[in-house]
């Protein structure tokens, strides 16, 4: 019977390993099965980071070649900077994000971090200078504990309850009767959408990457919860060089530089305020916005 023990195990062990290896990749994207396998160049080095500076140089992109996706697309995130990418569902945003973490190859031109092109990096390296919060985070039917420390599995408990202390989220965690050793996930407590993206936040506080993605999600939180969400994660990029990919316009009001994409192409860029002035399409998109926030806004 003990030999029958021992296999099982070790493949629990392994199992475990596997997912902490993969998660960033398959759950994050959900997109493994449908990727094409990127693989590290033989002479690939570890990147060497500095302040964290992003460069697109003239990117091109398909997924299927019948239908090419970006097209010359330009811009850099100076270190510390925030840059948001705005622009109608289909307009490729996500796909930057997947870009600068190399779920795939750019088709065309080049993605430098401090200076070194994405290709020519170990992609350990580059997976572990980037930060994601995404969409839809993914719990595993563990504890909520296991979900927090699954941002970097050898962190102190200590280090845990502060990340979850700056993601405001261990107040809730410390009110449940279980507390840490509550088990979230399908088979256990549900997690609300912004309950869940705090986790997300959580682990990228445990992981301290120097680069941080933050992909908004499509389906909206109440305006509260959003508003709580948006000021964590200010306090949380501080520092850090970050590409929000929004769906609100409300949370890319302060960011040093807003990208506006459309069928893959940069149609416009500046600051909030510049671009309003412009009075192109981003005015527009905001205008609209602003009309249906206050359509739905209480007494409206
Ligand atoms: P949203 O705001 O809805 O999240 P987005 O601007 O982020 O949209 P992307 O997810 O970047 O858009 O997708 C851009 C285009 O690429 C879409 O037309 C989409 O259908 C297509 N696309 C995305 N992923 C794949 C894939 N794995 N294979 C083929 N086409 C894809």
């Amino acid at each position: 019977m003990l030999q029958l023990f021992i296999p099982l195990g070790f493949l629990g062990i392994v199992y475990r390993q596997i997912k902490y290896a993969l998660a960033d990749m398959d759950l994050v994207f959900k997109l493994l099965e449908r990727r094409p396998e990127i693989e590290d160049q033989p002479e690939a080095q570890p990147l060497v980071l500095h302040e964290g500076a992003i460069r697109f140089e003239q990117v091109d992109f398909h997924y299927q070649p019948e239908r090419p996706i970006l097209h010359g697309i330009d811009f850099a995130i100076e270190p510390g900077q925030k840059l948001a990418v705005v622009g109608h569902s289909g307009a490729g945003k996500s796909t930057l994000s997947r870009l600068l973490f190399r779920f795939y190859e750019v088709t065309g031109g080049r993605i430098l971090i401090d200076g070194q092109d994405v290709r020519e990096v170990t992609q350990e390296s580059l997976r572990a200078a980037i930060g994601i919060v995404p969409q839809d985070t993914v719990l595993f039917n563990e504890s909520i504990h296991y979900n927090l420390a699954y941002g970097r599995p050898d962190a102190t408990r200590a280090e845990i309850e502060r990340a979850a202390e700056m993601a405001h989220i261990r107040t809730f965690i410390e009110s449940l009767p279980d507390g840490w050793n509550t088990v979230v996930g399908e088979r256990g407590l549900k997690l609300s959408g912004g309950e869940k993206q705090r986790v997300a936040i959580a682990r990228a506080i445990l992981k301290r990457p120097r680069i941080l993605i933050f992909d908004e999600a499509t389906s909206s939180l109440d305006s509260h919860t959003e508003q709580a969400i948006q000021q964590t994660l200010a306090e949380v990029a501080e520092n850090h060089t970050t590409l929000v990919i929004a769906h609100r316009l409300s949370t890319v009001v302060d960011a040093d530089r807003i990208l506006v994409l459309e069928q893959g192409r940069i149609r416009e860029q500046g600051r909030h305020r510049e671009l309003l002035e412009a009075g192109g399409h981003y005015a527009a998109m905001w205008e609209l916005q602003q009309r249906e926030g206050a359509d739905a806004s209480p007494g409206a």
